[in-house]
């Protein structure tokens, strides 16, 4: 806890997630403000997923994904790893010591995240409420991020309001690859793994699953839901391909509303690729008539 303690100054908890805190810190050295993500580790396969979440964040550089910056454990067996009280050196020690560590079941202690701090996020975005020109702006750029991680073999698998970031200029920044998977490039393999596996052994890593993320996230961009209730009817309403809210008898079929729906299409071979859905909300965009069609209608 030596390096963390010495040289940040803990601010606010921003929140707690499935494993851990995420707090505000300032680093004496730039004087600048970090979220520090916090997992306390006690087992093997702890230390295993909070690693992954690691080396997916290490690989995605990009203007709208969340900023890593480094990470370090502090173990509770080895009180000297993650200090920075052993010289230049420190970082290759703290790895091998972590390397070590990781052989033996009992590994024990908190693996901190240094990443980029972002002020606000897409839930309290939608919430406040989203102009129209904001909406394909930030949709845009979230369609940018995605295809990136895409590119680099990762599904993101936890594309959802609360994990989409938003930094101090509003700029879009993805973040939370708790569960992100690397996708098995090998073809051949998934067309025998199709075949062969039993239907309830869960999939392979699938980036068209980030894809239906997507559709409902351009729905809720567009379509404000007042209530937590109707949010549950008319959210549940599109996952089930349908545009009518029963309740409401509400017809949703304006054109982002036709586009989210294929987003979401049952069959994942169905949903579009992320260059055609860009280049179908780029034209939605550039319409002067958009803004009439957005409008649902009364059945
Ligand atoms: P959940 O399972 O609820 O999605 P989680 O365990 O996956 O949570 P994160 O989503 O990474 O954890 O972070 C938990 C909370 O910490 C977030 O909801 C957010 O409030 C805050 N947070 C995380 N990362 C940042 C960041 N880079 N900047 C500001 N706040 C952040
Ligand atoms: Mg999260
Ligand atoms: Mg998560």
């Amino acid at each position: 806890e030596l390096r963390y303690t010495h040289v940040f100054e803990e601010g606010e908890l921003l929140g707690w997630g499935g494993y851990g805190s995420v707090v505000s810190s300032e680093y004496f050295i730039d004087g600048q403000k970090y979220a520090i993500k916090k997992v306390p580790i006690d087992g093997r396969t702890l230390y295993e997923d909070a690693r992954r979440e690691v080396q997916v964040l290490a690989l995605l550089k990009h203007p709208h994904i969340v900023q890593y910056y480094t990470a370090w454990f502090v173990s509770d067996i080895h009180g000297k790893m993650g200090s920075d009280s052993t010289g230049p050196d420190s970082a290759t020690e703290v790895a091998a010591a972590a390397a070590a560590a990781s052989e033996i079941e009992t590994i024990r202690g908190c693996l901190y995240i240094q990443q980029e701090f972002c002020e606000s996020d897409l839930a309290k975005l939608i919430d406040r409420g989203v102009g129209e020109e904001e909406g394909y702006r930030i949709f845009l750029e979230i369609l940018e991020g995605v295809s990136f991680i895409h590119s680099q073999g990762i599904v993101h698998g936890d594309l959802a309001p609360k994990n989409i970031f938003l930094d101090k200029n509003n700029r879009v920044k993805i973040g939370d690859f708790g569960i992100a998977k690397f996708v098995e490039r090998n073809e051949l393999s998934q067309v025998g793994f199709e075949y062969y596996s039993a239907p309830e052994i869960p999939c392979q890593p699938d980036p068209r699953s980030d894809i239906f993320s997507l559709g409902i996230i351009l729905f809720e961009l567009f379509h404000e839901l007042k209530t937590g209730h109707e949010r549950y009817t008319v959210l549940n309403m599109l996952r089930d391909s349908k545009l009518t809210d029963p309740e409401r008898k509400v017809q949703y079929d304006g054109p982002i509303a036709k586009l989210a729906l294929k987003l979401v299409h049952k069959n994942p071979t169905e949903r579009p690729e992320i260059n055609w859905i860009r280049d179908q909300v780029k034209e939605l965009s550039d319409d002067p008539w958009s803004r009439l069609k957005l409008v649902s209608s009364s059945c």
